[in-house]
């Protein structure tokens, strides 16, 4: 996958990109990673990125030029790619925008930064993206969130763990335990060190829909649960 990321800021994107999953997506050739500086497509000689708001008010606006001019950029290296645009006014990002937004091959991030951009930037976007109701100075970290959910999902990036991580079936992720058998009085349910799959499988899988249940109760409502999943749910009101 190419993504190229669109920013006033390069210095705040390049540390997570040299770490971790990332790095690692970057090394084994899954994913190549462009930073575009908008600030080398500002205007005249001080490289003019952003300017007042019309009609007046508080704050700079971002000008519509330098993100055009970079993508126009991007465009003449080959292809446009699906550009997202960052902005608390997008639709939410969640795991399913992660998954269909992982089968593309190139992606244009746009970060803005300031108090907003100008409205003729989201012309240019395919997507406008949120990480949450809330406001971060920048696009950088909403660009970071979204690279690394994305990139964990590229097929070869980090096997078939993802498959079992919350939300990729719509649920939260089960209790895990690691060494050792007991730590500070605390023990690990004794089904997980049966050897038994069957009974570990379903253990799992009723300690997942409890979790769910219990923390994030509406992610069952918007779910049809299959026989199996109803059982083992009405076992979590049985049992403590
Ligand atoms: N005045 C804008 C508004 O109320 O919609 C917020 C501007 S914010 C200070 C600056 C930039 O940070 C935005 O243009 C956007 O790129 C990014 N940003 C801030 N919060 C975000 C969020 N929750 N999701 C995605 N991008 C965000």
């Amino acid at each position: 996958m190419r993504v190229d990321l669109l920013t006033l800021f390069p210095e705040a994107v390049r540390g997570p990109l040299e770490a971790s999953i990332l790095r690692r997506a970057v090394g084994k050739g899954l994913l190549e990673v462009r930073i575009w500086d908008l600030r080398s497509f500002g205007l005249g000689r001080h490289r003019i990125t952003d300017d007042t708001p019309f009609g007046g008010g508080g704050g700079m606006v971002l000008r519509p030029e330098p993100v055009y001019e970079a993508v126009d950029a991007i465009t003449r290296q080959g292809g446009r790619g699906r550009i997202l645009l960052f902005t608390p006014q997008g639709r939410p990002f969640d795991q399913v925008a992660a998954r269909r937004l992982s089968r593309r091959e190139h992606l244009v991030l746009v970060c803005g930064h300031y108090e907003g951009f100008d409205e003729r930037i989201r012309a240019l976007a395919d997507e406008e993206v949120s990480i949450g109701d809330y406001v971060l100075t920048g696009g950088e970290l909403p660009a970071l969130v979204v690279l690394d959910a994305v990139t964990r999902l590229v097929p070869g990036v980090i096997g078939p763990a993802a498959a079992e991580d919350s939300f990729a079936e719509g649920i939260l992720e089960w209790p895990q335990y690691t060494r050792p058998r007991e730590y500070r009085g605390m023990a690990v349910p004794e089904v997980l060190l049966s050897g038994d799959h069957g009974r570990i499988r379903l253990w799992r899988r009723r300690e997942a829909l409890r979790r769910t249940a219990e923390r994030r109760p509406d992610l069952l409502e918007s779910r049809e649960l299959n026989a199996e999943d109803r059982k083992l749910l009405q076992e979590t009101q049985r049992r403590p």
